[in-house]
């Protein structure tokens, strides 16, 4: 048996945050419904925009070691239902989706 798993410390990713498009095409990658769970319609804002419609997650100090979760935020405009993607996983497939669509796949 190896090594136990760490958990994350202080861990934000780094890099470039997705395009709206790249969401979108991520979105349809994964068979996702565009329909808001709560309400049914299909219309959300990146409130965050500015910043990449990048949140993150952070639990207080006093309850262990530092974490934080980087996720897309995204809020319904009619029912205000808040949406959330680990940004992490979405970074990882759009380079996937994209690395396929430049390989003609
Ligand atoms: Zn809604």
């Amino acid at each position: 048996m190896g090594e136990e798993a760490k958990l994350p410390t202080n861990e934000i990713p780094a890099g470039k945050d997705a395009t709206i498009d790249e969401m979108v095409a991520f979105f349809r990658g994964v068979g996702a419904k565009d329909e808001c769970p709560i309400c049914k319609t299909d219309e959300w804002t990146f409130p965050n925009r500015d910043y990449g419609g990048v949140v993150y997650l952070q639990n207080p100090p006093s309850t262990g070691p530092m974490m934080a979760v980087a996720a897309y935020l995204m809020i319904c405009n009619n029912c205000n239902f808040i949406r959330l993607h680990a940004k992490k996983v979405i970074d990882k497939k759009i380079k996937i989706i994209s690395e396929k669509v430049a390989d003609g796949k």
